[in-house]
């Protein structure tokens, strides 16, 4: 019988690239090895290449699920018996699911009533404590680092940085795929974990002589979280693109230097731009994202709205989650939802349809 090669999930894929002990256990759902989709759309809108990767498409439905198989494994390797993470939404319900798989127990800390209801209720089936707290995302993150410093428990947030050894394979399966770097990487950026992972993937792969290039890194934020672009702080971070309400981010130093060494930039757009760019990528391309992960396609077109030139280049960006994560804010800017009730009867569908 014929054996095809079927994905292993990213730590037995990568083991030997990636930086913890040689004996961990690989705890996996499967993670990695998302879809490149290329987008005619945006390679019309630019004159360039552009793809999509899509990291909706992993378990749990975020690109957490790459960080989380790698904290979740040395954990279990180091002999946690539970985890903790702080949260706005997918952190959660990744840990929680691979928390599930390893046999820990998973407490969860997420700002009151800014979660979505699809991503609490990921948390709570994969049997997660789950404790709301009156305070915002950053108040939160505060919490876990004092829980996992005074208790026996294993911190999976991204300050921890097993987190970004299992981040950064996204970048080696976009090398893997197109046979080098990209010209420019953009994406979503919120407490910049993921922008991090991403850069040291990208010069990994370089050093390796995987790459003969590292990309221009461009991340995104929301007008109302921008810490990053205002060089300070936000105390109340505001934003329908809930996954970087953040107001502070805990990876700030590492994403500036990535920014720097790949001459980069970081912009805010407004919500209705990330809300027009979700919406268009679905219409045209047929991926539904989430709010938040659609920052990335939003700064592409303000990018080439404002005179910048990704003609000729080859543009990779991700899109950071599923869109089932949050249908509500989806069908808010939809609009009304057209009522279209048909007798059952072939032609009145196709007159309904304007077929005829
Ligand atoms: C976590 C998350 C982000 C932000 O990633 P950071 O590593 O915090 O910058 C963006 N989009 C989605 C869907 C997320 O879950």
């Amino acid at each position: 019988m014929s054996t095809t090669h079927q994905w292993r999930g990213l730590i037995e894929e990568y083991r030997e690239l990636l930086d913890i002990p040689a004996a961990t256990p690989a705890i996996t759902l499967g993670e990695g090895g998302t879809p490149l989709v290329h987008s005619e759309w945006l390679s019309g809108v630019t004159g360039g290449d552009v793809w999509i990767k899509v990291e909706g498409a992993n378990p749990t439905g975020s690109f957490k699920d790459r960080g989380m198989t790698a904290a979740i494994s040395v954990a279990v390797h180091e002999g946690a018996k539970a985890c903790v993470c702080a949260s706005t939404g997918n952190t959660s319900a990744s840990m929680a699911a691979y928390a599930a798989k390893a046999g820990l127990t998973p407490i969860v800390l997420v700002p009151d009533g800014k979660i979505s209801a699809s991503k609490m209720a990921q948390a709570l089936v994969h049997g997660a404590q789950v404790l709301r707290v009156r305070g915002n995302f950053d108040d939160c993150l505060k919490m876990s680092r004092g829980l996992a410093e005074h208790y026996p428990v294993a911190l999976v947030n991204s300050v921890n940085p097993v987190r970004l050894e299992g981040q950064k394979t996204a970048s080696f399966e976009v090398v893997d795929r197109l046979g080098d770097a990209p010209d420019f990487h953009l994406m979503p950026i919120g407490n910049a974990g993921n922008m991090s992972a991403y850069w040291l993937g990208y010069t990994q792969y370089l050093a390796a002589g995987k790459a003969t290039r590292t990309p221009v890194m461009r991340a995104f934020q929301a007008e109302g979280a921008a810490p990053l672009v205002l060089g300070r702080p936000v105390e109340h971070p505001e934003t329908r693109a809930t996954a970087i309400r953040i107001g502070n981010p805990a990876s700030w130093k590492l994403a500036e230097a990535a920014k720097a060494a790949s001459g980069g930039r970081f912009k805010a757009l407004s919500d209705d731009q990330i809300l027009a760019a979700q919406a268009e990528l679905a219409r045209r391309d047929g991926i539904f994202v989430e709010p938040a992960s659609a920052a990335g396609v939003a700064g592409l077109l303000a990018d080439v709205a404002a005179g910048d030139s990704y003609a000729g280049k080859v543009t990779v960006i991700t899109v950071t989650g599923h869109g089932l994560k949050d249908t509500v804010t989806a069908l808010e800017y939809f609009g009304e939802v057209p009522d279209v009730v048909v007798d059952a009867d072939i032609d009145a569908a196709a007159a309904a349809a304007g077929l005829i």
